[in-house]
This record gives C-alpha cells, structure tokens and sequence, in this order.
C-alpha cells in the first residue's frame, strides 16, 4: 500500500464513514496516481501519503458527514481540479451520480485518466459553471452542488447556485474564511433563491480548521444569472 490504510480508515471513522476494503484499495490507486501524474502536471502540493489521506481524502469525506446525501443523489463538483471532493466522493458513494466541472482541460485530462484506473464512471465536463449554468442540461439540474477552495463565497455562489434543483443543496467547503465573506456570502445567497442552511466550524484530523457553508435552495434562479466572468469579477453579488 502507498498510503496508510489505518490512518485513512480512522479519519474517514471521524466524519462517519466505513469503508470496505475494495474502497480502501481505490483510495490507495487515487494517491498513487495523484502523485505519479504531478510529476508532469502541476496539480496539487500536497504529495506526502499521511498529507494526502487527511488534506485530501479525508476532508472531501467531510461531505458526507454534514451534507446529508443518499443514495442515487446527483452531486456536481465546481473546480475539481485533481478532483476533491468529487472523487472522494464518487469512490465512497452510494451509486451517486456525479459530474466533475473544471475550466482547465489538463486535470480533467488526470481525472479521466483516473476514472479509468479506478473502474469508475462520472460525467466529465470541461466548462467554466457560469456557462454550465445557462446550459439547459445543467441548470437547476443537481441535488448537490460541491465546490472546494475555489472562490469566494459570494463569487462562488453566483457560480453554484444556477445548478441546484430547487430543494437541493450548495455545499461549501473551504478553510477558515472571514465572517465578511460569510456575511456577502449569504447575502448573495438570498439573491440566488437560497437560504442559509447550515454553517459548519470543524477539525481534520491534523487540528487544521474547515468551515462547511450550505445553501438550501428555495426557488429558481432569476434568469438573469450566473453572470458572465467579467461582471461577476468586477460587481460581485
Ligand atoms: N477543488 C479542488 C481542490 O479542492 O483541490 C481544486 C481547487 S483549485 C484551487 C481551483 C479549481 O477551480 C481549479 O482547477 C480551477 O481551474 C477551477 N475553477 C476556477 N474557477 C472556475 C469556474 N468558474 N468554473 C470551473 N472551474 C473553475
């Protein structure tokens, strides 16, 4: 094993999730080829084993614990990037149906890559989310929207939000943010048809903190977002 397998199965226990050994052994393909693929392609600076399982498994686990997801539940990942939490989550799911959105074709290129190595199937789209959210195939189209270490809550939000069904959920994970940024955050969320749902300060295993911020979604989006990038960059809501 290149990763330990009691320090991923302890971690992955504190956010309330058992895995079974042939999820033990995907998460352990995951960091091998995380780590073999940087080598050519800047993904993550997170390379030691203990660092991968708690940076990057185990806080993209944190999604199951505070989410509330079921089985069958579609969830997009906003900005994958090396795919957290996506991955994490497709691997440890129940039959999800999960949809990985990245502006950036080469880690989509890993990510495809990976799928294969893990036998796994997902949708794969290389899209910046304020377009996808004005595509029909994908606006107000998920029962979960991620997104990890992207944007700014409120920025992320504008991106985000246009994908939740109405009655879904956007979930944030970030680390420590301001409580500015949780005020213009949910302030934009009130723009977006979404209320502030729950609001989550907790510990990786590491003692680093993590902030979780959910949406719950009330009504559709007006059609006037998501924004082009411009506008959303220079008047964010
Ligand atoms: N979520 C991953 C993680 O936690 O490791 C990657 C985080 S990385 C800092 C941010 C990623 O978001 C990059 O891969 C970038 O290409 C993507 N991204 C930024 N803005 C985006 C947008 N508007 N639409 C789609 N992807 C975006």
């Amino acid at each position: 094993m290149f990763i330990s397998e009691e320090l991923l199965i302890k971690c992955a226990e504190e956010f309330g999730m058992n895995l079974s050994d042939d999820v033990v052994l995907k998460f352990d393909t995951y960091a091998k080829e995380l780590v073999n693929y940087n080598e050519k392609v800047n993904l993550t600076a997170i390379t030691e084993p203990d660092d991968i399982v708690i940076k990057h498994f185990a806080d993209s686990l944190a999604f199951f614990k505070y989410s509330g997801i079921g089985k069958g539940d579609s969830v997009a990942d906003v900005g994958t990037g090396a795919g957290f939490p996506g991955v994490p989550v497709l691997i440890a799911g129940d039959n999800l149906d999960v949809t990985l959105f990245d502006a950036v074709n080469k880690k989509l290129d890993f990510i495809r890559h990976l799928l294969k190595e893990l036998d796994l199937k997902a949708n794969v789209v290389h899209i910046r989310a304020e377009d996808a959210g004005k595509m029909p195939e994908y606006r107000e189209k998920f029962d979960y929207v991620t997104a990890r270490a992207v944007a700014q809550l409120r920025i992320l939000s504008e991106f985000c939000i246009p994908l939740v069904k109405v009655d879904g959920k956007f979930v944030s994970m970030k680390g420590s943010i301001s409580e500015e940024e949780k005020t213009n955050g949910i302030s934009a969320f009130s723009k977006l048809g979404t209320e502030l749902y729950d609001d989550i300060i907790y510990n990786i295993h590491n003692g680093d903190e993590r902030n979780i911020i959910i949406g719950k979604k009330i009504s559709q989006v007006s059609s006037k977002y998501p924004r082009n990038m411009g506008q959303i960059s220079k008047k964010p809501l």
